[in-house]
């Protein structure tokens, strides 16, 4: 395959951008000096050697250690966690600047392709759920009907895990108050939005 090509299929996976627009990326490149294209190599490759996935949350970060800069932050609350699709979901939420508990990252959705969940992370949450001494779980998924049978499957995961403390212990799984756009994404809701959506959660 020619290098125009095969540059363009590559861009063509990436989320949200059609052929089209990966051609003219390629043009784009072509078009630029060589010193440039040496720039992009090098952080592309520093990116890949440098983001660490966090130990607890699955959320991209540089520093040192296992863990990230919000789940290390003794500012965060350690009994409320909040479960989300992806990582521009928890960017989402963090700049609301209203919520002080850690995240989850479950790393996507049910889909008609995927629909067993295997390829997310239920068993992860299931064990930091365990481990942990939450009295509030948030489930913060897409109002998507991906996302609504998405919810479904981690409630049943976290209750089935958890039965005893989730009646016991006073242990709550709470979800987000109506007010997001139906089959709209976190992501692309204002931020009072969300914010009025998460402070309303039940
Ligand atoms: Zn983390």
């Amino acid at each position: 395959m020619d290098s125009i090509k095969k540059l363009a299929e590559l861009f063509g996976k990436f989320p949200g951008i059609g052929k089209r627009t990966a051609g003219r990326f390629v043009y784009y490149l072509i078009n630029q000096p060589k010193e440039n294209i040496d720039g992009l190599i090098a952080a592309l490759q520093e990116l890949k050697n440098a983001v660490k996935l966090c130990e607890f949350c699955f959320n991209p970060f540089e520093n040192n250690g296992p863990l990230c800069g919000i789940c290390q932050s003794p500012a965060r609350s350690k009994n409320i966690l909040c479960i989300v699709e992806k990582e521009s979901d928890l960017l989402s939420i963090e700049n609301t600047k209203k919520y002080t508990g850690l995240y989850f990252i479950l790393g996507g959705t049910l889909t008609l392709r995927k629909s067993d969940g295997s390829h997310l992370r239920i068993e992860a949450l299931k064990n930091r759920v365990k481990g942990g001494s939450f009295t509030e779980i948030i489930v913060a998924l897409n109002p998507t009907p991906e996302g609504k049978s998405t919810s479904v499957l981690v409630e049943r995961a976290l209750k089935e895990g958890l039965g005893a403390r989730v009646q016991g212990l006073g242990f709550k799984i709470t979800h987000l108050a109506q007010g997001l756009p139906v089959g709209g994404e976190l992501e692309y809701a204002d931020e009072e939005t969300l914010e009025s959506a998460f402070e309303g959660r039940k």
